[in-house]
């Protein structure tokens, strides 16, 4: 009897587990143990007992098919359509025909070489043939490299040499400059579903500068034209004082977000640009197969002009998280506890517990997943909408985390009677007790002020209160419970963190992205949602010319 109670207490009070592939990156690891998390032992552990996959290339298809209710995986499958420059620029191009170029103007146009050849050589002589027009500067990136290797700046066309795919992208020439040093936002956005369409900025992120004065009479230099980290670290300039910027080649979002508001620009509407940006790019590769407890961390690499106009230079896969001074520690590690805030694991461990309690010989309890019957177009492993609503039911299964409670409960009244010590109080044990507690009110609370309306979402907060509580997310024709809607009331959970919801923006919004992507009609929303954007701005400009009229 004591050791079958042993064996539940072990069961119970198992952290939770993460399984990292080769190269995977150290900050994962050192995030996860710092949360109480202990690392996946092949030896040990049966496959399916782990709670987070990380890894830096796709998974197999097989992998997002035995997903398990309890499991997460850093990967989309087929994320990767937007993420070689080449991919990108078809998409967007596409989009630009369909649905007008006012819209989509947000990156600089493209040529994908050897293919687009003629097109391009056909724009650079109008270009050069149109009287009174500077020829325009050129980029060539190779398509399916990163960190800035192989990319070169030219505006005489014999200066282009490439042996491989290239894109040949207009170079923006009049950069926002600060102190004279060029720079670019490495944004994070995280995708927590493709359908329905779920996206997540995060408010913190790192600008990144060139480390030597922008100038556009040494193209060849790359410590002047490009924002690369990778690069600008070799720099001879990177260790030095640099007047307006300071050492290294970082700032955070909030420096840059109060740099701008002393010079009283309204980083506001740019924060509601870029995401516009976020959304109809992300729009432009839907949609993408269906697959449930999965998420994407892109880095979208956007590039402010001299006017505040952003521009989309790539979309990154796997953005690099190593850490190179202490404004990438202090971003990047804040920035994987909150993708773990996000994954939104609360008690769903006690689901793999009980899981794998019951996949050793004792099978005690009933599992949940047993519980009813199963279709077959359910995927084994998958935690239907329906099966949910069984559970929920007055169903005489206990659901798995009503059980594993009610054991915690068995356990701690046996604690108290045995004569073995509390286990120690560390970091993990504190996690596990954390996870299994019942909610008090005032955590309650905080749930509720984590949903306030963002800042910077693209919507203000009086339309995020009107559209929020009239849709139901359970009628939506999703195969699975998705990990990303809060408990309460089967929403996308609008903040965690610095995380903040940017998609669905609003009500039209949210039914447009339910039974798949209906493209056209969010597109048509996006469209009223710049057109209040712009005439926000105009009120707000004409606000301030009456006040400075009036002084
Ligand atoms: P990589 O994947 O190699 O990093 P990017 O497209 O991100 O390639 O380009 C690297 C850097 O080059 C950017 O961070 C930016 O500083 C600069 N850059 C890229 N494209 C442009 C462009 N069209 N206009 C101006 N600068 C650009």
């Amino acid at each position: 009897m004591a050791d079958d109670y042993e064996t539940e207490t072990q069961d119970i009070l198992k952290p939770l587990v993460f399984r990292l592939h080769e190269n995977a990156p150290a900050i994962v690891r050192e995030v996860l143990l710092e949360r109480g998390w202990t690392e996946f032992d092949q030896k040990e552990q049966d496959d399916t007992d782990w709670n987070l996959y990380w890894r830096n290339s796709p998974f197999r298809m097989t992998d997002h098919h035995s997903i398990k209710p309890w499991q997460r995986l850093n990967h989309y499958p087929e994320a990767v359509r937007i993420t070689r420059k080449d991919y990108l620029a078809r998409h967007l191009k596409r989009m630009k025909g369909a649905y007008g170029s006012a819209l989509y103007e947000f990156s600089p146009v493209a040529f994908i070489m050897p293919n687009d050849y003629v097109k391009f050589i056909a724009e650079y002589s109008k270009e050069r043939q149109s009287v009174g027009r500077r020829p325009s500067y050129w980029i060539c990136k190779p398509v399916d490299l990163s960190r800035g290797r192989g990319i070169l700046i030219f505006q005489d066309i014999k200066d282009l040499v490439y042996d491989c795919t290239v894109i040949v992208q207009k170079y923006i020439s009049n950069p926002l400059l600060i102190s004279g040093y060029k720079l670019d936002l490495r944004l994070y956005v995280c995708v927590t579903s493709f359908c329905p369409l779920t996206i997540y900025t995060y408010e913190e992120g790192l600008v990144r500068f060139a480390t030597e004065k922008f100038d556009l009479g040494s193209l060849d230099n790359v410590y002047a034209h490009l924002t690369n980290t990778s690069i600008n670290k070799y720099g001879a300039s990177y260790k030095k004082y640099k007047e307006g910027i300071g050492c290294g080649c970082k700032w955070t979002f909030s420096k840059f977000r109060s740099y701008l508001r002393i010079f009283g620009v309204d980083d506001l509407l740019l924060w509601q640009k870029i995401n516009n940006i976020v959304i109809l790019t992300l729009l432009a590769v839907t949609p993408l197969p269906v697959a449930s407890n999965c998420f994407e961390l892109f880095g979208f690499d956007i590039l402010i002009d001299d006017k505040f106009k952003p521009w989309l230079l790539e979309v990154n896969y796997n953005p690099a998280l190593c850490l190179d001074c202490s404004i990438d520690d202090t971003v990047k590690r804040r920035l994987l506890h909150d993708i773990v805030e996000l994954l939104n694991y609360k008690e769903i461990d006690t689901l793999r517990q009980n899981e794998m309690a019951g996949s050793k010989a004792v099978r005690r309890r009933v599992p949940w997943r047993t519980a009813g019957p199963s279709t077959p177009e359910e995927a084994p492993g998958l935690l239907t909408c329906r099966k949910v609503a069984t559970s929920n039911s007055a169903s005489p299964v206990q659901p798995a985390p009503k059980a594993a409670r009610g054991s915690i409960h068995k356990v701690a009244s046996l604690t108290k009677k045995s004569v073995r010590a509390h286990p120690r109080k560390t970091l993990t044990s504190q996690l596990r007790e954390k996870m299994n507690r019942p909610k008090t009110s005032s955590q309650a609370k905080n749930e509720d002020k984590n949903k306030l309306p963002a800042v910077h979402s693209p919507c203000s907060s009086a339309q995020l209160n009107h559209w929020l509580p009239t849709p139901d997310f359970r009628n939506c024709k999703i195969s699975t419970h998705p990990y990303f809607l809060s408990d309460k009331d089967q929403r996308p959970i609008r903040r965690v963190g610095d995380f903040v919801l940017i998609f669905p923006f609003n009500e039209a919004a949210l039914q447009a992205s339910r039974d798949g992507t209906d493209v056209k009609s969010i597109i048509k929303e996006i469209n009223k949602l710049v057109s209040k954007q712009l005439l926000s701005k105009q009120q707000n400009t004409k606000k301030r010319v009456g006040y400075l009229t009036s002084v």
